[in-house]
């Protein structure tokens, strides 16, 4: 079934949209920071006017593997930890910076001793619709797995309560009197609770596993001057409003200063609360480490040495790595990492892959170096790195390969771009709308609280979903970054 238009408003309906929008945005947090901020401040989020088409079925089969991608990484963070031992400790070769540190922080405080082995994961898969070569069949496809810091769960609930907003507002008909879609036609994320309730599971655990505190803290790990600040405050109101639990925010330069240890256990310095899950929203990028690199590994490694549950921990994080992700879409290695699966859940989550080539001197790696001279345009090259515009696309993968030392070309993955189909939605960035083609990015959260040494699942859970829609002729999507903005799905 084709997806009805977007509705058809005339201009003065528009300008009248955009003020509700705005107003809705603003009176309900649907914001972020502009760059060179006053904290007093703060602007609408880049939005869509109207929720964006995306197929039921998609969503549907995207919602339906979450919880096996979940249990896929975190069997490699338990089951496999030699082979991922193994491919880190050659991936820290070609990326000792970041991915080397990392690393390195991981086997000083495996040294010391594992202080908890409760291991707090929220992921997030990011996928595209194939469909502009297949209408009738469309299919979801991969574009990442993030197991640091995933962004947006709390701003996608609240696009999709605005959408439901205008729509109900009547703001999206023309006669200002009917519902445009049927309510389950957009449906909202529950993202902000969900995530919220997976913290909250892990600040459960901790306490049952001898905690002295009557209360404990989480504590929110943050960029200094941080845009998106307002999607990390809407899980910490709610870990608040429904599970009674406090948050503190530090970055990685303070950590250290404003916390003490005793016996292992962390503590808030100034009122001593104590601390169960350190929930990262910083760490994920070079830049996170940069401004005093000896005082900030240094706080990683010490966070990681307490007896805090950590999400993620220092090995979590690594799983999520390009280079990993490339291996993991082997239908041998998946079987293999993920036995429990049924025949048919196997088959859905290995559809959900397009290819992904290493860059090195095995077979599919002599493949890939000849595809990437050979045909760039089907292709990205995606070094280790997190958090947008690293990737390299198309006509520019072969001089910048020519530009690398071959042996440096392993530290890449080659991955084949996926096609979605265009919209023409209408976005709004401050006070411009823009009435362009544009395509979507369906990312689904999930939540994982398992134990590191052993393996044991305690909970594995969906949480959410967020769509993120650019602009057709950009191929980088990051919000903050200013290449995209926050939609929500109008399900056909
Ligand atoms: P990062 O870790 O920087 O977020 P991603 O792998 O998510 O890296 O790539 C960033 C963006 O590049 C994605 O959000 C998407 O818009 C685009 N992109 C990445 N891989 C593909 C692909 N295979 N096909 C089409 N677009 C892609
Ligand atoms: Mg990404």
């Amino acid at each position: 079934m084709a997806p009805k238009d977007f509705p058809e408003l005339s201009q003065p309906q528009v300008n009248d949209l955009v003020e509700k929008l705005q107003h809705w945005s603003l009176a309900n947090g649907l914001v972020m920071y502009p760059p060179n901020f006053e904290s007093y401040s703060a602007s609408v989020a880049p939005i869509t006017l109207f929720p964006t088409p995306f197929p039921k079925k998609s969503f549907e089969n995207a919602l339906a593997i979450q919880k096996h991608f979940n249990e896929l990484y975190i069997n490699v963070v338990t089951h496999q930890k030699e082979w991922l031992t193994n491919i880190l400790q050659s991936l820290s070769k070609f990326d000792a910076d970041f991915t080397g540190n990392l690393f390195d922080a991981y086997k000083k405080s495996q040294a010391r001793g594992v202080k908890q082995p409760l291991s707090l994961g929220l992921f997030r898969s990011d996928y595209m619709v194939n469909d502009i070569d297949n209408q009738e069949q469309p299919e979801i496809k991969q574009i990442e797995f993030n197991t640091v810091s995933i962004s947006f769960g709390g701003l996608s609930t609240k696009v999709g309560q605005l959408h439901n907003y205008l729509n109900k507002n009547g703001a999206y008909d023309d006669k200002y009197s009917y519902k445009y879609y049927e309510d389950e036609e957009i449906p909202i994320s529950n993202s902000i609770k969900e995530l919220a309730d997976g913290i909250a599971y892990g600040d459960s655990q901790y306490n049952s596993s001898g905690s002295t505190a009557n209360k404990t803290v989480i504590l929110f790990i943050v960029q200094d001057g941080e845009r998106n600040c307002f999607d990390q405050r809407h899980i910490e109101y709610s870990l608040l409003d429904f599970h009674g639990i406090k948050s503190y925010r530090l970055t990685l330069e303070d950590a250290q200063e404003k916390t003490t240890v005793n016996q292992d256990k962390l503590y808030i310095k100034e009122t001593m609360d104590e601390v169960s899950v350190v929930y990262y929203r910083s760490g994920y990028s070079p830049s996170d480490y940069e401004s005093n690199p000896e005082l900030t590994w240094g706080a990683r490694l010490y966070l990681e040495d307490t007896k805090a549950i950590k999400c993620p921990s220092l090995l979590t994080q690594l799983s999520g790595s390009k280079k990993i992700q490339q291996l993991l879409t082997q239908s041998e290695t998946v079987k293999k990492f993920l036995p429990g699966l049924s025949e048919s859940e196997f088959t859905k989550l290995m559809s959900s892959f397009v290819n992904i080539y290493p860059l090195d001197d095995s077979e599919d790696g002599k493949i890939a170096k000849k595809l990437a001279f050979e045909s760039p345009e089907k292709f990205v090259l995606k070094p280790q790195r997190e958090g947008g515009g690293n990737n390299i696309y198309k006509d520019d993968i072969p001089g910048f390969l020519k530009n690398l030392p071959e042996e440096d070309w392993g530290a890449y993955i080659l991955m084949e771009l996926i096609h979605p189909s265009n919209f023409k939605n209408k976005i709004l960035r401050n006070s411009t709308v823009y009435n362009e083609e544009i395509i979507s990015e369906l990312g689904v959260f999930g939540t994982i609280l398992f134990n590191e040494e052993t393996g044991e699942i305690l909970q594995n859970e969906n949480a959410g979903w967020l769509l993120r829609s650019k602009f057709s002729s950009s191929d980088e999507g990051g919000v903050a970054a200013g290449f995209g903005c926050v939609d929500n799905i109008y399900l056909y």
